[in-house]
């Protein structure tokens, strides 16, 4: 198949654009315009102007659960308690009997009058039905008297929180270990409706041009989920596994040596979380407040038995201190890791003190973290780490350091749309207002770099996939026009047209016109 007559944007600085691009079964064939002939069959795609990059790689995805999400409760944008309310209302009316009623997507930050959820708002609108509601940021979760009833008193959990009132009673809200350990034994999601969910939600990411994720919803089973829909030929993603930190002996008892699967599904690292949200005000901080998930010297353990075996490690990190302790940790056991030629990473990094920016780049620890999230969360940041922010989301300083960046949406927590994330990045802003630390802005080019090309460094596959290059697989995006040739005030409006995985189109195969 030969696409002709675009611009080919191939990320690699030697031989950035071309005007038309072969494919030969699932890879790239030729360079750019002069191998088209020496195919057998040459199908030709008339691109009519519109511009090719690589396909889009969301680093830091919990797809099972953002699949989930789209049929539950949404309860984002909500600018009150009543609006939440009133939302939760509407689904509690059809709520089929016996069953949970689940949402998420709150944000009390967000509410004004400024207030904290209670248990008995949600019973005045969802009377006995149990209703367990995931805040934005899932650090934080929302239950109401039915749903506590279930947990006969067993909430309790070290690393999280059971917000009580002034007679220590539960007021609804439990946050971090407390929460997940709630949502795990008691609305856990079935395998089968994941699998329902994310048939759907595969489909979805394709038309925003996604051929790859890293997921981080290993914990909840999503390597089955996945296999599931590989055997049924339904997965259409190149997916870069998780597996849980809680649950490494069981990773250590396999015999395997580092990353197990096939080009289209391997299951790849160790997720951990060393803090909580920005949101939730778990994060941990070298003020000493916050909550700690996991400490330096767990971490440091964990990274060293994983590396033994061949597996790099993936850490959540959003406060200064808690960046700074996986830091040290990466630093400590450097040698371990490095010498595996192991690709570690924190996720988010959100808030770096400037004595630990370098430490990114002199470490060789990436920087994994959502464009997304600096607009989206700006008000937050000012008010909660006022002062501080000058270190926060500090992707064009990372960059600048040397530090490698990929980009990812954290979906649900944000939409899985990277090209939302690249506008974001570039933009920083989402709104009208302008740019938030405008100084930490990334060009395009970089932000496209963070979405396609790293993510499959993170994976070992940088000789493989991420750039439009011969003997890579042909992976990539259409899009309708090319994003370089547009102001930045027309950047958001760039369309997704179709989507090519392994040279079989996924979402909209052409002809366009
Ligand atoms: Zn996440």
């Amino acid at each position: 198949m030969i696409l002709e007559n675009g611009v080919i944007r191939t990320l690699e600085p030697s031989v950035p654009i071309g005007r038309a691009l072969a494919i030969a079964g699932e890879r790239i064939a030729g360079g750019v315009g002069v191998h088209e002939t020496a195919l057998a069959s040459p199908d030709v795609v008339d691109l009519g102007g519109r511009c090719v990059l690589p396909g889009f790689n969301d680093a830091h995805v919990h797809f099972p659960t953002w699949a989930l999400a789209q049929r539950q409760i949404r309860l984002e944008g909500t600018r009150s308690l009543d609006e939440a309310l009133a939302r939760v209302a509407e689904a509690a009316a059809h709520a089929e009997p016996g069953r949970w009623l689940r949402g998420h997507g709150w944000r009390s930050g967000d509410w004004s009058p400024e207030e904290e959820p209670t248990k008995e708002a949600l019973d005045r609108v969802t009377g006995a039905t149990p209703a367990a509601l995931m805040a934005r940021d899932y650090h934080s979760l929302w239950l109401n008297s039915a749903a506590l009833a279930t947990a006969n008193g067993d909430l309790e959990v070290a690393g999280g929180v059971v917000e009580r009132d002034g007679r220590g009673e539960p007021t609804g809200v439990l946050r971090e270990e407390c929460a997940w350990h709630f949502r795990d034994r008691h609305v856990r999601p079935t395998e089968d409706e994941m699998v329902e969910a994310s048939r759907a939600g595969m489909k979805l990411a394709n038309a925003r041009g996604v051929t790859a994720v890293h997921d981080k919803d290993g914990w909840l089973g999503a390597l089955g989920v996945f296999q599931r829909l590989a055997n049924e030929g339904n997965l259409s993603l190149r997916v870069w596994e998780s597996h849980p930190k809680d649950e490494l002996d069981a990773l250590l008892a396999l015999p395997l040596h580092g990353a197990f699967g096939n080009d289209l599904l391997r299951l790849g690292y160790v997720k951990a979380f060393m803090d909580g949200t920005l949101g939730s005000q778990t994060a941990r901080m070298l003020d000493g407040t916050g909550v700690e998930i996991t400490s330096g010297d767990e971490l440091a353990e964990t990274i060293v038995r994983a590396a033994e075996r061949g597996f790099p490690v993936a850490v959540h990190a959003i406060g200064d201190r808690a960046n700074r302790d996986a830091l040290d940790a990466f630093e400590r056991t450097h040698d371990v890791w490095a010498s595996r030629k192991l690709r570690p990473r924190i996720e988010h990094a959100q808030l770096l003190s400037a004595d630990d920016l370098p430490r990114f780049a002199q470490l060789g620890v990436a920087a994994s973290v959502q464009f997304s999230h600096a607009p989206s969360d700006r008000d937050l940041a000012e008010r909660f780490w006022g002062g501080k922010t000058d270190g926060a989301y500090a992707y064009h300083s990372l960059l600048d350091s040397g530090a490698l960046l990929a980009n990812g949406s954290d979906a649900p927590i944000e939409e899985l749309d990277p090209w939302a994330g690249v506008c974001a990045g570039v933009l920083r802003t989402i709104d009208e207002r302008p740019a938030w630390h405008p100084e930490q802005r990334v060009a395009l080019e970089e932000a496209l770099v963070a979405t396609c090309v790293n993510p499959a460094w993170l994976t070992g596959d940088e000789r493989r996939r991420g750039k439009l290059l011969p003997g890579y697989a042909a992976d990539l995006v259409v899009l309708d026009r090319d994003p370089f040739g547009v102001e930045p005030d027309e950047l958001s409006d760039v369309r997704v047209v179709a989507t090519m995985l392994g040279g079989r189109w996924v979402h909209n195969a052409p002809p366009w016109d």
